[in-house]
């Protein structure tokens, strides 16, 4: 059975390979606005803020939320923490973080007084809005970052809520650990299905052994980032929406235990996508239909 080509499971928006880190970008979310012809974003950044040498904390039930100054963009971020880690976790079925991010085992989060201190601090490019370490289970950004809230923190959160479904399986290909993250963040299946709808129109479509094959860590790939973000989340995103969430539970169920992903489509959809193939025609043929 043919093995897809898998890029190991901490790789996300962007991926520093050897460091196990990646950067929750905002990047791909620019691109899709250009793509789409959306607004910008540009009043989402933060305003430069004063730096602050000391640490404070403001602690939840899953989350401790570490920030320089402002004390109630901690405690919405923390109250948006909980909410989400609930409601992703619920929409996926992945219950495992209730009784598992407590204590000291709960998620880090770190807000840096100002987007500059948050990149200079911890080297992310000047894209980036959020930045999440697997490992340390550790997420980072700045003050007064409403995108952070908006769509950066429910889609970290998944990588993590999927991390640990996965018990830490290295081999989940990128484009079902990056498909599903977008999936759950808001607006962004649809933003995502008429991107890939363009893409389908302008024959650069492509076959998912080729958004397999993408690998952030390369400057050369087969598609762009943006192209990348676009059909991974219209891929996972039609899986899902029409094979019901249950259904996705258990494919990456099986992916975890050791199956491929083609082995693993056929033994959740024994009679309909039950090989990648029939996954990429039946996506495929959903895009032309709505043309
Ligand atoms: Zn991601």
């Amino acid at each position: 059975m043919k093995k897809i080509p898998a890029v190991l499971f901490p790789i996300r928006c962007y991926h520093f390979f050897r460091s196990q880190v990646s950067v929750c970008s905002l990047f791909a979310f620019l691109l899709t606005c250009q793509l789409v012809n959306l607004s910008t974003m540009a009043g989402a950044i933060a305003d430069e803020a004063p730096a602050s040498a000391v640490w404070k904390q403001f602690k939840s039930k899953h989350f401790v939320i570490n920030y320089k100054s402002d004390e109630k963009f901690a405690e919405q971020v923390a109250d948006k923490a909980e909410k989400d880690s609930q409601s992703i976790s619920g929409k996926l079925g992945f219950e495992k973080f209730d009784n598992f991010w407590l204590w000291d085992k709960r998620v880090k989060i770190f807000l840096y007084e100002s987007a500059e201190a948050f990149r200079t601090k911890t080297g992310s490019p000047q894209w980036a809005a959020g930045k999440a370490d697997y490992i340390s289970n550790e997420i980072s950004s700045f003050a007064n970052n409403d995108m952070f809230i908006r769509s950066v923190l429910p889609h970290e959160l998944t990588h993590l809520i999927l991390r640990d479904f996965m018990e830490y399986q290295t081999d989940v290909p990128i484009w079902i650990n990056e498909g599903v993250s977008q999936w759950i963040e808001p607006d962004k299946k649809q933003r995502a299905h008429e991107a890939a709808s363009m893409l389908l129109s302008k024959g650069r479509l492509l076959d998912i052994n080729q958004i397999a094959s993408f690998d952030p860590r390369k400057t050369q790939n087969l598609l762009s980032p943006q192209e990348f973000y676009f059909q991974s989340a219209s891929l996972v995103s039609f899986i899902i929406d029409t094979h019901t969430v249950a259904k996705f539970r258990i494919l990456c169920g099986h992916i975890r235990d050791g199956k491929t992903v083609d082995d693993a489509l056929r033994f959740t959809y024994p009679d309909s996508i039950n090989n990648v193939q029939k996954v990429q025609d039946a996506w495929r043929k959903t895009l032309e239909d709505k043309q």
